[in-house]
Formats: structure tokens, C-alpha cells, sequence
């Protein structure tokens, strides 16, 4: 089997163009690796082949190509020999045959070409090939301006038929834009942030704050489940898991309760953004909507943002609860997102945060936690256990490489 990759041209201009098609090329092998297959990727004359022993299916095989970020489209092609145009009428007509069961379509042919020796120019092959197609299937029908299948010939050294295309995820390949820390919780919003900013070419760390006993360990189990769909289409996740027990008691014990949320977020995001430059991290990445709980008005927003000198990425920033939800089911991790278990926030959530924290009343209750909340960050980031998780299982850091990026 041999599938064209299509990809927007648009991102990839004079030198960036060699870097964008050898980063396609790689996440491509990175997600095709684990089929029971041979495979082999061709890249020629700015165009991707990807060619696949026949131990697989075509569907196992997209469904591994739908998730590389950078593919527009993936045709399935047949490649042909130049053995003269009678026999490429004879070709065409056969692929169709076993391509169309049903043949009541319209159609145009598309040529192109390629090689200038061919002998019929690109008007003559559609002409000609058109005419073998009606004379073999009548129930075919011309349609040149809004056919309902369109039939690519490119002639090059081979030739190339093809005349389906399956969507592919679009983006860029992941590894082309810097790395982001994601901040991932068991819900239905944080992957499918990560989703979107690895969908722009980052690739994806990510920090899961773990509160036991009061949060169990299925909780946990169930964020590296998400992490490992996400991965899916990223490459596998550093996780980084933060015991956030003490930090959080101790808010609880010495804070407003109405403020609990704001004063944890920002301590999320002062963890997460420690760990974003030690990895060399350029970004944190949240799941955060305008409006859509007490602690993402912008004016909670603007004090959580506050504690980080990062910038943080909000891609669900401006979509409604039901498009996050319609993406996280298309992506895959809506299921497991409502599978019930805690969350750390939700257990020392107040009755009635804050709607509208100012900056000076958030700082004034922090001032308290002065003194103790130190050492008990410090205690945080040295007990942080690191996972790396991928479509495969999860390994640490120690174990030897059995998925390397
Ligand atoms: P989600 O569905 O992603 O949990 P949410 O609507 O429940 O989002 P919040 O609980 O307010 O929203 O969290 C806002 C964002 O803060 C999340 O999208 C996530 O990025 C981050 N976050 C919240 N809780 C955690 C956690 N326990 N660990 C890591 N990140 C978290
Ligand atoms: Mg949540």
C-alpha cells in the first residue's frame, strides 16, 4: 500500500521547508513504529510517500496517519510503470473497477505533468483516459466543474493514480515550534488544550498536581490515561506528578476560603512554571475558558496570571463548554475525562469563591502563609515523581528507552 501525505505549503516557504518536511517525515515513522509492518517513507520532489507491507490494513494505517499533526490529506495511490498510454487507459480503468464497486458518479480527470517527454500533454491524458473511463463504466458521468470523484494522474518517473483523500489533523509537525508545559488535570478541557497546542507544533510537557489521601490513586491513574491518549498525537509526555497535599492544607488552614482556589491556582502555576524552565519549556498551557467558573473570570485570571513570567497559553480561551466537549470527544479523551473521580481542587473548594479577587486582597492573605509555605514548596518540587508516558505505557526517566521521541 502506498498513501501520499499532503500538507499545507503555506507554513513552509523557502528554507523552512526542508525542516518542516524532515520533522512530518519524522513524527510520521514515530507513529507508524509500532504497527506489525514494514514500512518506509520516501520523500521526493517535495512530496511525502509513505509505503506499508501489506500486514496491516489500509484503516490501521490512517488511523495512525490522522494523528500527525502537519497532514492535510492522505491519499491511498497506485503506482504505475510508464508502459505507454494504452496500457495507462487500461490501468486506470481497472483501478477504478476495484476502487468504486458502484460506479454511478461523476468525475473528471485531473492530470498532471510532470515530465515534460511524456507524449500527451496534460489536456490530451484527461481527454484520453475520460474517454476510456465512459467506454468501460457508462453509468460514469462527466463532470468537470463539481465532480463527485476526481481522479488524480501525475505523471513522474512513475505514475501516480489517486482519487480519495482522507482528512488529515492539519497544524504543524510536532517539534517545529518550541516545547510547552501543559497543566493537566482529570477533566475535560486541560487535554484538549494540549491537544490544540501541540496541534501548533509544541511539543507537550505536562504537571499533574496530586493531593492523597485525599485524591487517589485512580484519580492519578486516570490523568496518566489521559496523558497517554494525548500522546497519542504528541509523542510521549513528560508527567510531571506534584504531591500537593501540604501546600494546600496549609492554604486551607491559614487562608480565606473564598480565596482557597485563586491562592492554590497560583501555586500551580508558580510549580509548573519551575519545572517549565528546567526542562526548557517556553510556555505554560492551561485548559482555562473565559467565565466558565468562579476562578476563570479575567479578573481571576489576571491575578492567577500574576505569579508566572512565562507567558501561558490558553487555546480553549474563547470556546464554549459544549465545542471543548465536541473536541474532546473527536480527539478521544471525553470518556475517560468524566469518569468520576476527585480532583484536588474540587475537595477544598469553597461554597462561595470569589468572583471578582483583587490582586491586593489575594496578596494580603498570602502574606500569612509566610514563614511555613516554603519549605513546603521546596518539599513539593524535591518529592515530584517524573513519568513518561506514551501510547505504549509509562516509564521514568531510569528505565531503559524502549519508545524514544
Ligand atoms: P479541566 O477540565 O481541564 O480540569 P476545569 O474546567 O475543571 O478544567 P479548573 O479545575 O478550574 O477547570 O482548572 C483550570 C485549569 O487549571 C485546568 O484546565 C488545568 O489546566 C489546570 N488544573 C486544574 N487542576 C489541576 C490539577 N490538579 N493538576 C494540573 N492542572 C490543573
Ligand atoms: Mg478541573
Amino acid at each position: 500500500m502506498i498513501f501520499l501525505i499532503k500538507y499545507a505549503e503555506i507554513a513552509i516557504k523557502g528554507k523552512n521547508r526542508k525542516y518542516f518536511e524532515d520533522a512530518l517525515v519524522r513524527q510520521i515513522r514515530h507513529n507508524l513504529r509500532h504497527l506489525e509492518c514494514e514500512f518506509d517513507i520516501k520523500k521526493t520532489q517535495g512530496r511525502i510517500y509513505v509505503n506499508v507491507s501489506d500486514d496491516v490494513t489500509e484503516e490501521e494505517v490512517t488511523e495512525r496517519l490522522t494523528k500527525v499533526f502537519g497532514i492535510v490529506g492522505i491519499c491511498p495511490v497506485e503506482m504505475f510503470e510508464d508502459e505507454g498510454e494504452k496500457e495507462l487507459g487500461r490501468q486506470v480503468v481497472d483501478y477504478i473497477g476495484r476502487t468504486y464497486p458502484d460506479r454511478h458518479f461523476t468525475f473528471k480527470v485531473s492530470a498532471r505533468r510532470a515530465r515534460k517527454n511524456y507524449p500527451l500533454n496534460s489536456m490530451e491524458i484527461n481527454a484520453f483516459l475520460g474517454g476510456e473511463l465512459l467506454e468501460a463504466y457508462p453509468e460514469m458521468k462527466v463532470d468537470v466543474h463539481d465532480p463527485e470523484v476526481e481522479i488524480f494522474v501525475e505523471i513522474r518517473e512513475q505514475i501516480c493514480v489517486y482519487s480519495r483523500q482522507i482528512p488529515g489533523p492539519g497544524g504543524m509537525p510536532v517539534g517545529t515550534s518550541g516545547k510547552a508545559m501543559l497543566l493537566l488535570s482529570g477533566g475535560i478541557d486541560s487535554p484538549v488544550a494540549g491537544y490544540m497546542c501541540a496541534k501548533r507544533g509544541c511539543k507537550i510537557d505536562a504537571v499533574y498536581f496530586h493531593a492523597p489521601p485525599y485524591t487517589s490513586e485512580r484519580a492519578k491513574r486516570k490523568v496518566i490515561d489521559l496523558a497517554a491518549q494525548v500522546s497519542q498525537y504528541t509523542g510521549p509526555i513528560y508527567l510531571h506528578v506534584v504531591n500537593f497535599t501540604d501546600i494546600q492544607m496549609e492554604i486551607y488552614k491559614t487562608c480565606p476560603h473564598d480565596q482557597l482556589t485563586i491562592i492554590m491556582r497560583r501555586y500551580m502555576m508558580k510549580i509548573a512554571e519551575h519545572f517549565a524552565y528546567e526542562t526548557e519549556s517556553m510556555g505554560l498551557v492551561t485548559g482555562e475558558s473565559i467565565g466558565q467558573v468562579a476562578s476563570q473570570t479575567m479578573q481571576s485570571l489576571m491575578c492567577t496570571n500574576e505569579v508566572c513570567t512565562m507567558p501561558v497559553y490558553r487555546p480553549l480561551i474563547g470556546l464554549d463548554k459544549t465545542e471543548i466537549i465536541d473536541r474532546a470527544k473527536a480527539i478521544g479523551t471525553f470518556e475517560t475525562s468524566i469518569l468520576p473521580y476527585e480532583d484536588c481542587c474540587t475537595i477544598f473548594v469553597a461554597k462561595h469563591p470569589v468572583t471578582k479577587p483583587t490582586l491586593k486582597s489575594i496578596k494580603k492573605s498570602e502574606e500569612k502563609l509566610k514563614g511555613r509555605i516554603e519549605e513546603l514548596y521546596q518539599t513539593a518540587l524535591d518529592t515530584t515523581e517524573v513519568l513518561i508516558v506514551s501510547p505504549n505505557g509509562v516509564r521514568t526517566p531510569k528505565a531503559p528507552e524502549k519508545d524514544s521521541e
